[in-house]
């Protein structure tokens, strides 16, 4: 059956916000990101903690935060078995996080801590979600903006869920969003989708992405382009209809082409005679054809792997001093 989700609730100072932090081979980051995030945290009027997933790191990110974990209880690691992917860390990380706020946040400070006093005061005045949207996108080549624009566009163009443009995984969401979002059993897990499927009341907040402080992007060009595939497929099937529709206007076109030699070569007694044509003709339909069994086996192959039910990710160990679990202050 489907519940009803639970009503939305005035936030008070017992609360707890839990921060949910992804975590792949960021052991030159992690210093700087505790330094920078621990007192904005404990100057706010809630209590905290920091839910850190290791998403199978080799460089001893999970090693660094457990130090960090004797000496601060509210701080806990949750270690995957192995590189899921980011999207897997944070459902992880949304799983394990007991707040009644959730803020989603990169480690490598590209989501600027500054705006967690903010994001908060949106969520106590109401909102389940407060959406950080880029102003800016500073450093990204012009090639990165302009694809990312078109695929925007592109993806809104197709799916009924507006996904709201320039923003990324670094958001707050109030619990029930969070429980919300967790029903969504799908192993393909397009978190901006995701996200935007819940819906809710929901603010925006404008901010300028900063430079990766520390480190390399894990993402490079072949990644993105899964992930927009990923994404167009994940929420939508008008690329199946595209393939139907060009498809039909190909054989159209073809059959128009080929009446027109008939009756060029009977009524006009012109033979036409050209092998190039025909060459260009066949490439022409072979592509169209080869595209759309492709575009076709994108979904098959989704529905293969959610057939499977596998878990999301595996995790290996739950790292917390012993006070974290009565829930202490930083
Ligand atoms: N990340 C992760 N698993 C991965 C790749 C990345 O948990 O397989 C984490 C990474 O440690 C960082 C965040 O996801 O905290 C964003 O990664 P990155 O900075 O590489 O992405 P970008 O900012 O370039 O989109
Ligand atoms: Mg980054």
């Amino acid at each position: 059956m489907n519940k009803p989700l639970k009503t939305s609730r005035v936030p008070n100072k017992s609360d707890l916000l839990s921060l949910v932090v992804p975590v792949f081979n960021e052991r030159s980051m992690l210093p700087i990101f505790f330094e920078h995030v621990l007192p904005i945290l404990a100057s706010l009027d809630i209590r905290s903690e920091i839910v850190v997933v290791d998403d199978g790191s080799e460089d001893g990110s999970a090693e660094f935060v457990k130090t960090v974990i004797e000496k601060r209880s509210s701080i806990r690691l949750v270690k995957l078995s192995r590189n899921f992917g980011k999207e897997a860390a944070v459902t992880a990380g949304l799983e394990h996080a007991r707040g009644e706020a959730v803020i989603v946040l990169d480690a490598d400070l590209q989501d600027p801590p500054e705006y967690i006093p903010e994001m908060v005061r949106s969520w106590k005045s109401g909102f389940d979600v407060v959406l950080m949207q880029r102003r800016s996108r500073v450093g990204e080549s012009f090639f990165k903006r302009w694809s990312a624009h078109l695929f925007y566009r592109l993806l809104n163009r197709t799916s009924r869920t507006e996904i709201p443009v320039d923003t990324g995984d670094f958001r707050l969401m109030s619990r029930r969003a969070v429980d919300a979002l967790l029903r969504l059993g799908e192993r393909n897990r397009y978190m901006k989708g995701l996200f935007a499927w819940v819906g809710m009341p929901t603010t925006i907040i404008e901010y300028d992405r900063a430079l990766r402080a520390a480190g390399e992007s894990k993402w490079d060009y072949p990644g993105l382009v899964g992930l927009a595939l990923e994404g167009l497929t994940s929420f939508s099937v008008s690329p199946l209809r595209w393939a139907t529709l060009v498809g039909l206007l190909a054989a159209s076109v073809g059959g128009l082409f080929g009446f027109w030699i008939v009756v060029k070569a009977i009524m006009l007694g012109d033979p036409t005679d050209g092998y190039p044509s025909l060459i260009a003709l066949i490439s022409f339909l072979g592509g169209i054809q080869l595209v759309s069994v492709g575009i076709v086996g994108e979904y098959v192959g989704k529905t293969y792997i959610e057939s499977k039910q596998r878990p999301l990710y595996l995790t290996e160990e739950v790292v917390e001093t012993r006070e974290a679990s009565s829930r202490d202050q930083i």
